[in-house]
This record gives structure tokens, C-alpha cells and sequence, in this order.
């Protein structure tokens, strides 16, 4: 018997949104559960996490498939690109909902890239609709929309206490990234 899946939202500002995503992804795997994260905008950085993903095939498996920060640091693609890209991963998206693979859909930064109008709400909203019942699919990204918090099981908003960044402390491999 196959048990209906959660729509997971961490948001907010304070740190821990991916970091609590991959850490549900170590979880399921030691129950042989299938994860896939893909991530929207990462994609020009190495984070510590594609190595270990690694590690953590085949039943996880992480795509890094955005392209970096968009319209700030070391951005200088245009934003039609950045748009462009963001759709074509949105339909990748869809067809790995469809395709029933997988336990665990974790769609790393989505509310970023729907903020930054690269993707549609409603083309969000659509693959929370569509997915197979039994899929968990958990979202990332601050300012999460109030039509995804609606459709949640589960939403936590991370709270900015106190964050290094703001004394000046760099991001920190590991720990960051
Ligand atoms: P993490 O990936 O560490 O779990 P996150 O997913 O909650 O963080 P994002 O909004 O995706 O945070 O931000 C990506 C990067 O910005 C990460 O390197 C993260 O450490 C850093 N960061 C997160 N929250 C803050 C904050 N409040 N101030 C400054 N930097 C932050
Ligand atoms: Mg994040």
C-alpha cells in the first residue's frame, strides 16, 4: 500500500532551506528511497553536495541545472537566458514527476526562480497537481508564494536569528556551499 506523499515548502529568511532538503535526501536514501533534487539558478558554483551525491547514487541523484546568480555577483548572461533555461528545466521537471521514478521530487530554489519571473506560478502550481499521489515534492527558496503554501502539507519559514554574513564572515565551504 502506497501511502499519499507531502508537498514540502522550507522558506523564509534565515539559512538551513537547502541544507534541510538535502539533509530529508540522506534520510530517504538509507531507506532505499529514490531522491532527485534539481536545482534552479546553482549551477555555476560547486557546491559540496554534487560530490556527494555522488556517493549517494544511484538513489540519489542531483542536477545542478541552473546558471548562477541571476543579475548579481558574477551575472552576465542575459535574463531572456536565464528565463529560457528555467523553462527548459521546468519541463524536465515534469517529465521526471511523470515518470514515477522517483520517492522524493526536491525542487531546490523554485520560489527564487518564480520570483525572479524566470518561471510562472501556475506552471509550478500545475506539477503540484499533477504529481503522482505517492510522491513527496518539496520546494526551497525564500518569499515562497501564498498559492504553494496554500497547496503545502508542510511548510517551514526558516528565521533569520543572527547569520555571519552580516558581521562580514564569508560563505564558508561546507557549511554554505
Ligand atoms: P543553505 O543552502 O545553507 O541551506 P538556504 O537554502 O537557506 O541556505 P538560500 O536562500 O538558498 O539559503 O541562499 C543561498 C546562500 O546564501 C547559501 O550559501 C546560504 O548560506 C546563504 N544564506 C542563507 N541565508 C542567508 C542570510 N540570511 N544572509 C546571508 N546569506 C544567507
Ligand atoms: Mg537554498
Amino acid at each position: 500500500m502506497s501511502e499519499n506523499g507531502l508537498v514540502i515548502v522550507y522558506t523564509g529568511g534565515g539559512k538551513g532551506k537547502t541544507t534541510a532538503a538535502l539533509g530529508m535526501a540522506l534520510r530517504a536514501v538509507g531507506h532505499s528511497k529514490k531522491v532527485w533534487m534539481v536545482q534552479f539558478i546553482k549551477g555555476s558554483w560547486h557546491y559540496g553536495e554534487i560530490n556527494s551525491s555522488k556517493r549517494l547514487g544511484p538513489e540519489f541523484e542531483l542536477s545542478p541545472a541552473g546558471k548562477g546568480f541571476v543579475g548579481i555577483i558574477d551575472d552576465k548572461l542575459p535574463r531572456e537566458e536565464h528565463k529560457k533555461n528555467a523553462e527548459e528545466v521546468l519541463k524536465i521537471c515534469k517529465e521526471n514527476i511523470l515518470s514515477d521514478k522517483f520517492d522524493i521530487v526536491i525542487l531546490d530554489e523554485v520560489n527564487y526562480a518564480i520570483n525572479l519571473n524566470l518561471i510562472n506560478v501556475n506552471d509550478v502550481i500545475d506539477l503540484i497537481k499533477i504529481k503522482p499521489k505517492r510522491l513527496d515534492l518539496v520546494l526551497t527558496g525564500n518569499h515562497a508564494k501564498n498559492e504553494i503554501i496554500e497547496l503545502a502539507d508542510l511548510v517551514t519559514e526558516m528565521k533569520e536569528i543572527k547569520h555571519p554574513y552580516k558581521s562580514g564572515i564569508k560563505a564558508k565551504k561546507g557549511i554554505d556551499f
